[in-house]
Order: C-alpha cells, then structure tokens, then sequence
C-alpha cells in the first residue's frame, strides 16, 4: 500500500480510464473517500492532497471525527441512518446516501429544515429487490421520490446502491445497470432531471464497472485509506 496521495492519484486516474473507455467525460464522475474506521490524520493527509469529499457510515463515528478537521470539508453519509440519529445529522452531513423510506426522508427534512439547510439526500435502492439488509424495493423508489420532493429541508439528488457482496464485479455489473435504468424510467415518467442526476454506485472492487454503467459518485475506501481493522 502507497501513500494516500498516491493513493488518490491512482484512484482517479483509474475512473478517468475507465470514464474515457465509455466516452464519458471523468469529471462527470465524483470520487467520494471514504474514511470509516480510518482516523482523523489520514483524512487531513487526504485533504491535504486535494481531496474535498468524504463518506463516514456511522453517525457517533462522524460526530468525533468531523469537529477534529477542516471546516471546507464536505461530508456524506453512506451508512443506514436510524431516525433518532438524523438530528445530528445537519451539523455534520451535506449529502445523505442513504434514504430508503417516506418516513426517513421526513425526519431528515424536518431536522435540516428546524436548521434553516437543506441535505442532498440520495434513494438507496435495492435493485435486486430481495429483502436486502438497507435499500428500498425498486416499485417504492417513485413514492420516496415523490415525498421528498414535496419536502423543504431536502433536496433529492438522486439513486444509490450497494450490490451483494461479490469478489467478482462483474458480478456488480447488472445491478449497476439496473440503477441505471431506473433512473432512466424515472426520467421518462416526468420527474425533473435535477432530482435524478446522481448514480452513487461502485467501491474499490467494482468502481470501474460502475462508471462505465454511468456511475456519478463511487464511493472508495480501501483503495484510498487501506485495509480496514475490522469488518462494517
Ligand atoms: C465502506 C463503504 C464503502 C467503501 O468500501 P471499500 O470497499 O473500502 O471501497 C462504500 N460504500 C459504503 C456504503 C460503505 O459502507
């Protein structure tokens, strides 16, 4: 394992390859860093190598993480979100990943609005549509939808997913494309562009997979930080 600059050079020279292999433009794709279980000083020394987005999974993680670096920092959360954690929510995220319910995307709204902010939310989707362990069932994505954008405190900015575990990515593939077109379908039906522009998809062992199925946002961690000490 390299430095994290290196590290973060590689990663990016990786999803421009992958991006110009498709004939997608790479800065179309962002490269989230996620840092869960990685201290305070890697980010720093990923900050410090230009990196400015950055994913944490659990909430208690960000709370003691977030206070300890730069304030221009922009953070994510890409972890289930339990609805008493999202009042912590607004000092700590401007994205959340992470919404797979009406009554989820309401609490986040009403906690970001009492604020007077407002938190690009993404629908986390489970293509496959199996009782997964988060994400919500494909036929539900339209109604979520629909809520948040009836909602101040929010604004939704598009799909996410995890695909089952799989050494393989192009095990991953399918459900990649599978966001993918329900995004498409979305679009088709009339909702606006601006709510549907993000594809969150793709880690450190499927990312390139993912960006050639029109992936927006990956999210890397081992990759960026190194192996992590214990399993999430
Ligand atoms: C940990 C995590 C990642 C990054 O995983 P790596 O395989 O280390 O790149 C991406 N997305 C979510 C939701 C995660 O929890």
């Amino acid at each position: 394992m390299k430095d994290i600059r290196s590290n973060l050079e590689e990663a990016r020279r990786r999803i421009a390859a992958a991006a110009l292999g498709v004939g997608r433009d790479p800065s179309e794709v962002l490269l989230l860093a996620i840092s869960k279980t990685h201290p305070a000083e890697s980010v720093a020394e990923a900050a410090a190598a230009g990196q400015v987005h950055f994913g944490e999974n659990r909430v208690q993680e960000a709370r003691d993480k977030v206070p300890l670096l730069p304030a221009d920092l922009v953070w994510h959360l890409v972890g289930h979100l339990q609805s008493n954690k999202a009042k912590y929510c607004p000092d700590l995220f401007s994205w959340i990943h992470s919404i797979d319910s009406v009554e989820l995307g309401r609490e986040v709204a009403k906690r970001y609005r009492e604020r007077e902010k407002t938190c690009q939310v993404l629908i986390q989707v489970s293509v496959s549509g199996e009782a997964a362990k988060s994400g919500c069932d494909p036929a539900e994505t339209e109604e979520i939808l629909n809520a948040l954008l009836e909602e101040e405190g929010v604004s939704p900015a598009g799909l996410m997913t995890i695909p089952p575990y799989d050494p393989d990515p192009e095990s991953a593939r399918p459900y990649f494309r599978g966001l993918r077109e329900l995004r498409d379908s979305l679009l088709k039906k009339g909702f606006p562009g601006h709510a549907l522009k993000e594809l969150s998809m793709g880690m450190t062992g499927d990312f390139e997979e993912a960006v050639e199925e029109g992936a927006t946002i990956v999210r890397i961690g081992t990759a960026i930080f190194g192996e992590r000490g214990a399993p999430f």
